[in-house]
């Protein structure tokens, strides 16, 4: 099994590259959608935030609300500790699972936004970092109804250019046609995916 990590600046095309690469045949897992998956109403795992936090966290359909959470954390150092501290645990057995799931010879793509932010390099095989022109990510977050403020607010909170150069073992250049991305993936998938997760297999023990 070859372990890839994806990950890029908000609206780089991290999404499109991870579709890209299923349709090719690897293994997609999504931490956002894991990490929304471990709190959905009946988990444990909302029930130990609304056991730490209360209910002013639940919307009305007792879903957790995210807005609301977000702000209790913003400016609580321990809040957020507590929160990671319930949230990171299932996060992490459930991505376990999922990779679990998946047979030897799967190349596995973890979407990861805050892979380079949190240091996760050394869990993956080969790195892979989409990026785009700020002002092109900015264009791409409005068109998807996000105010402009707040798209160059998120882009400037994330780690910069420089260490994601370092981290990355692959560098996808997004600032073309979405037909040049897909021929750079499609491209990636044959050269070196599918070769070095060959050749994985033909090492192991
Ligand atoms: P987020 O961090 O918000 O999850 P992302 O990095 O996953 O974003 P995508 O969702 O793949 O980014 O792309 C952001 C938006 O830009 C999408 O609407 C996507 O269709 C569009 N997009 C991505 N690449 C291109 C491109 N080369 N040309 C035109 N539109 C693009």
């Amino acid at each position: 099994m070859l372990r890839v990590g994806l990950t890029g600046g908000i609206g780089s095309g991290k999404s499109t590259v991870a579709e890209r690469l299923a349709r090719l045949g690897a293994v997609v897992i999504d931490a956002d959608r894991v990490s929304r998956e471990v709190v959905e109403p009946g988990t444990e795992g909302l029930a130990e935030i609304v056991a730490r936090f209360g209910t002013e966290v639940l919307d009305d359909d007792g879903a957790l609300d995210r807005a609301a959470m977000a702000r209790l954390v913003f400016a609580d150092e321990e809040a957020r500790r507590d929160l990671n501290g319930i949230v990171h645990p299932r996060v992490a057995a459930r991505t376990s699972e999922l990779v679990a799931e998946t047979g030897a010879d799967a190349v596995v793509v973890h979407d990861v936004p805050l892979l380079v932010e949190n240091d996760y390099q050394a869990d993956y095989h080969l790195v892979i970092v989409v990026d785009a022109p700020v002002e092109q990510r900015v264009q791409r977050l409005v068109a998807r109804g996000l105010p402009e403020g707040n798209a160059r607010a998120r882009i400037e909170a994330q780690a910069s250019e420089e260490r994601r150069r370092e981290a990355a073992d692959v560098w996808l250049d997004n600032d073309g046609e979405l037909e040049r991305l897909h021929a750079a993936v499609d491209e990636l998938w044959r050269e070196r995916l599918v070769p070095f997760e060959a050749n994985l297999r033909s090492h192991s023990p």
